[in-house]
This record gives C-alpha cells, sequence and structure tokens, in this order.
C-alpha cells in the first residue's frame, strides 16, 4: 500500500481525511457547537413555550430549557449514532447552567465532548393567555331550545361539554379554544368563546348528547382600521321535546324516547314504537311527563289488554297493555293520566317508579 504524507504534520499515513492524516483530522474537528448564552421565551401564566414564531405546550420549565439547548445545539454532520446529554442545573428562577455531553461515531473514531451554556429564562404572556385576559373571543354560542326555554339542568350540561371540549381541543392544539365569558339570559345562555372551531365542535357535541341543531351565521361587530370585523354566532337549538315528555301529536299520545335529528318515542295509545324527523313535529303538545306518572294496581291482563284500578276514580279501566309489559296482577304499574285519559307507561330502566 502506498504511503501518503500528512502536509499538516508530516507523518506517513496510508489516508488522509479532508487533506490531513487521521491524528490531525480528529484534533481539529469539531463535533458539537453551543452558544454561551441562551434565551428561553415562556408565558408567565401558562408555562407555554416561544418558539420558532408560536406558543407551544412543552412541559415544564426544565423540559423548556433542555429543549432550548437541545434546539440551539449544532451537531458536525459526519457524527453518527449521536447521543446527547443535557443536565439543565436551575441557579435562580431565571437562571440555569447547563451541562451538554455529546457522544458519536466519526470516521470509526468514538468522540466525546463537554459543552456548557446560561439559559436565560424569558417571561411574558402567550397568544392564549393574553387574549383571554384581554376578553377576546370569535363566536358567541347561543344555547336555545325550540319553542321552549332550556332547563338549567340542560344548560348546565351543555357547560359542562364546553368545558371538556375546549379543555380537550387546547390539548389537541387549538390554543383558541377557551371560554372568555358566559352570561345567563332569559331565553337560556350564551358563551363567549375564543375560537370558532371549538363553537362548532362544542355545537356538535351537544346535538349528538342532547339532540338538537345549530346553525352559523356572521354578524357585522365593528369597525377596526378601516376593516369590518365579523364575529359568528352560532345558535343551538335544543328539541322542544325531552325524553320523558309526552305529547299529543295527530290524536295519538307518545312518550318521548330520544330527540335529536329524529324523534323517537313510544305510542301509548296503540303501543307501537314512534319515528318521526324533529323537524316534522308541528304541532305537537306537551301534555305530560313521566314524571307525572302515578302507581295504580294493575287487576289483570288480558291478550293486548290491561285492567287497572284508576287511581283517583277507584274504578277499573280497561286499557292498551304496554311495550316490553311483564307485572303480573296484583301489582302496581305507572300509570299517567292525561285530558285524552288514563295510559299505561311501558317499563323504564331510566324511569322506574
Ligand atoms: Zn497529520
Ligand atoms: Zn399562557
Amino acid at each position: 500500500m502506498s504511503q501518503i504524507i500528512c502536509p499538516k504534520c508530516g507523518v506517513k499515513t496510508e489516508k488522509l481525511y479532508k487533506n490531513t492524516c487521521r491524528e490531525c483530522f480528529l484534533k481539529s474537528f469539531t463535533l458539537a457547537e453551543l452558544p454561551l448564552v441562551l434565551h428561553a421565551n415562556i408565558c408567565a401564566k401558562c408555562g407555554a413555550r416561544f418558539d420558532r414564531n408560536k406558543w407551544r405546550d412543552v412541559g415544564d420549565l426544565d423540559e423548556i430549557v433542555i429543549r432550548t439547548v437541545e434546539d440551539a445545539l449544532l451537531i458536525h454532520n459526519e457524527a453518527k449514532d449521536v447521543e446527547i446529554y443535557v443536565n439543565p442545573h436551575q441557579m435562580t428562577p431565571h437562571f440555569y447552567k447547563v451541562r451538554v455531553e455529546v457522544d458519536a461515531m466519526v470516521e470509526g473514531e468514538s468522540l466525546h465532548q463537554d459543552l456548557r451554556a446560561e439559559v436565560r429564562v424569558i417571561r411574558g404572556a402567550c397568544d392564549r393567555c393574553s387574549r383571554m385576559a384581554g376578553g377576546y373571543f370569535e363566536g358567541i354560542l347561543q344555547i336555545r331550545a325550540t319553542n321552549r326555554v332550556p332547563t338549567a339542568e340542560e344548560i348546565d350540561s351543555c357547560k359542562m361539554i364546553c368545558a371538556v371540549m375546549v379543555e380537550k381541543l387546547w390539548k389537541k392544539g387549538d390554543r383558541l379554544a377557551f371560554i372568555t365569558n358566559s352570561s345567563d339570559s332569559k331565553d337560556g345562555a350564551d358563551l363567549y368563546l375564543g375560537s370558532c372551531n371549538a363553537c362548532r365542535h362544542i355545537c356538535k357535541s351537544i346535538s349528538n348528547e342532547l339532540g338538537g341543531s345549530f346553525t352559523e351565521s356572521a354578524t357585522l361587530h365593528s369597525h377596526k382600521e378601516g376593516k369590518d370585523i365579523y364575529r359568528m354566532t352560532y345558535a343551538m337549538r335544543l328539541p322542544e321535546f325531552m325524553s320523558g315528555d309526552i305529547i299529543l301529536f295527530k290524536g295519538d299520545v307518545i312518550e318521548i324516547k330520544n330527540s335529536g335529528k329524529n324523534t323517537k318515542g313510544i305510542s301509548l295509545s296503540t303501543g307501537s314504537r314512534f319515528l318521526i324527523e324533529t323537524s316534522g313535529l308541528k304541532g305537537a303538545k306537551l301534555i305530560a311527563n313521566r314524571k307525572d306518572a302515578v302507581a295504580a294496581v294493575l287487576v289483570a291482563v288480558e291478550g293486548d289488554d290491561i285492567m287497572v284500578l284508576d287511581p283517583t276514580t277507584y274504578l277499573t279501566v280497561t286499557l292498551k297493555k304496554p311495550m316490553f309489559f311483564s307485572s303480573s296482577a296484583g301489582s302496581e304499574i305507572p300509570v299517567i293520566s292525561t285530558e285524552q285519559g288514563l295510559f299505561a307507561l311501558p317499563e323504564d330502566s331510566e324511569h322506574k317508579l
């Protein structure tokens, strides 16, 4: 094998690395570089880190310091199997001393380098926290119900769904998913949200859980620097009838089981299942609720009919046998008294008397 002379030190070698012998190459090789002073920008309120023009939720301060160092660390691109160990040491809440060790393989040789840096922690307010503090909102979510006022329970459920969804979307990266304000009105409640995306998700979630539908509309809010500022309004409408409501619709008495895009129930008049598109329930009237049911003694069961003792008149009356009926004579069953007469209620696991 031919021998070459290293132009730097004059030693005879078989192979040149970047025009020098192996020894000279490794001597002049810088594995890693790190600025002596680094800055970590964090939000004083929520601890988010500002990095590459964006606020991100990273983790605790130690983790942010480690990431700040890792982001600033330059490793030679000829290094292979690189291992980095960052050891942050907090001196004050504003100042960290950091020791960094880098191990790597270069030209088949394992190299090690120790580095040191200072990280100065700069605290400010992130986009989310400053907007929240400033009362910023993009959308108003109005909680209403069709032809009635939502109950306090329903409004609480909607607010709960909203809180859960906002938390979920924030964790997924929608930093404007927050509630700025909420106000109760005589028609329901209004929630002010930082992001329209959140409004939409919350409305969908409310529709899934409580039924109802929503519409989206833009309204001119103000003029700012010659520009029209629009605000989005999300009108959430809970369904007119809720589970347990008993309605009169086209002469039929129906117990509502579920109401969303479609309304499902059981006809108390015929004992059959009832299903209709909710928008088609025009003219339906609320006449009672399962909560108003009273207990009546079952006298006898005959085919599709049952005989019960009317709890107000104490006369025996014949009623239509409800669906899923398993009671036997002598027991008490729930009945409901309406202007249309007395009706036996189907067994209901959720609303047992
Ligand atoms: Zn040399
Ligand atoms: Zn913040």
